[in-house]
């Protein structure tokens, strides 16, 4: 065990590694952060912050030397700096973990050889394939970069073969893969942790609803059945045993018009839509996060009440620099509010999150789900309105 206060290594300083460091320094553990945002979220509230590229010789040294294991909040970690990192201090997820979840055609190929179901889909790494090797079947489709996407980044749909050249060419002509468009009943996530010692404890499902390609709003309980429930949440649990995964893993699912469960991606970090476990779960999966990579005993993750989880994209801030009037929402006793101190907002930003908790022993969370799309309203109104004052 790696036991407090122990220095921990965080590659990444965005929001998820702001909550890691906040459940490491509550627990005694020192943290240092390499990212080279000088305001990263995470940098902030590290005991150290070494502003720094990621592939920055010194830096990485520092991190090795100083770290009793490092881990990241972000999946686009150089393969170098990793291979680097892992031949001097504990890296976990290790090297082939992250290499899989950066790279869209590695992870396909992966989870095709574990036995998991994926949307129909082909590669496409020249301008020759985008051209010709287009089947039928797989219009209509999305051609997604294989490396660097996020938030629907670096993706484009393609309704005709001749779209797909031209889709690849907006691309920037590198490697991608072409998926075909599910019909979309649902899209649920399963984050689970994974200690060195193989146990696994996941987080209850979460149901996502995406905006614009981007986390909207995450329901717990998930409307899905018993079966839905228990067959994501084995798959998720095999993927991270297929990689002898070792700490917090997050899987997207696609649930299809037929009921078939699909497997979108997978993250080998903490997820947007866990966030939700910050308040209304015994254990965010922040401190599981910790508690994984230092090789603690992780704790039963047991909901606490039905929740939502309403993401604030930097489109709720007023044009004039002002912040958003929270005082609606933080009237409210079951809504809690979390700010990630980025100090510049821009559309399509994660800014923040609510999350509407129901009353203990509500069966779902309607509820927490409708007061949570009222107070969006309420924040998105005032904003438009404010626009006009600046
Ligand atoms: P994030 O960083 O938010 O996870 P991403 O950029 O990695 O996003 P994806 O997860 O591949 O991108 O896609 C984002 C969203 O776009 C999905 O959650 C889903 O709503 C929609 N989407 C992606 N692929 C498909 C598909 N094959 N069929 C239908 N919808 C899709
Ligand atoms: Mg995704």
């Amino acid at each position: 065990m790696i036991l407090p206060p122990a220095t921990l290594g965080l590659l990444g300083g965005g929001q998820l590694g702001r909550y890691f460091t906040i459940s490491a320094r509550n627990m005694g553990y020192r943290v240092w952060v390499l990212d080279p945002d000088p305001d990263s979220p995470a940098g902030r509230l590290a005991d150290r912050h070494l502003c720094a590229r990621f592939d920055d010789p010194g830096a990485l040294a520092e991190l090795a030397t100083q770290a009793a294991v490092v881990t990241c909040e972000f999946e686009n970690v150089p393969a170098d700096s990793a291979g680097w990192l892992a031949g001097r201090v504990l890296l976990r997820p290790d090297p082939r973990a992250l290499a899989i979840a950066q790279d869209r055609l590695a992870e396909k190929r992966f989870l095709e050889d574990a036995g998991v179901a994926v949307a129909p889909w082909l590669p496409v790494e020249d301008l020759e394939a985008a051209r010709d090797a287009v089947p039928d079947w797989s219009l209509p489709a999305i051609l997604k970069t294989a490396r660097l996407g996020y938030d629907g980044k670096g993706q484009l749909p393609v309704r005709t073969r001749d779209d797909v050249a031209r889709a690849f060419s907006r691309l920037g002509e590198v490697p991608c893969v072409l998926e075909q468009r599910v019909d979309l009943q649902q899209e649920v996530s399963v984050v689970l942790a994974r200690a060195p010692d193989g146990s696994c404890r996941c987080f209850p499902l979460a149901e996502n609803e995406h905006r614009g390609g981007i986390l909207h709003l995450s329901r717990v309980p998930a409307r899905v059945s018993d079966a839905i429930r228990e067959q994501a949440e084995a798959i998720a649990r095999h993927i991270a045993e297929r990689l002898d995964y070792q700490g917090v893993l997050a899987v997207e699912f696609f649930v299809t018009a037929s009921g078939k469960l699909l497997v979108n991606e997978a993250a080998p970090r903490p997820h947007n839509s866990g966030h939700y476990t910050l308040d209304a779960v015994t254990v965010s999966q922040f401190e599981q996060q910790v508690r994984a990579i230092c090789g603690l005993a992780l704790v039963p993750a047991e909901p606490v009440a039905p929740a939502a989880m309403l993401n604030l994209l930097g489109d709720l801030w007023p044009a004039n620099g002002a912040v958003p009037d929270f005082s609606g929402l933080l009237s409210h006793p079951r809504a809690r509010l979390h700010l990630y101190g980025k100090p510049v907002a821009r559309p399509g930003r994660k800014m923040g999150h609510v999350n509407i908790l129901g009353a203990p022993g509500e069966a779902d969370a309607s509820r927490p789900a409708r007061l949570a799309e009222i107070l969006w309203t309420e924040l998105r109104d005032s904003a438009t309105e404010g626009a006009g004052d600046g």
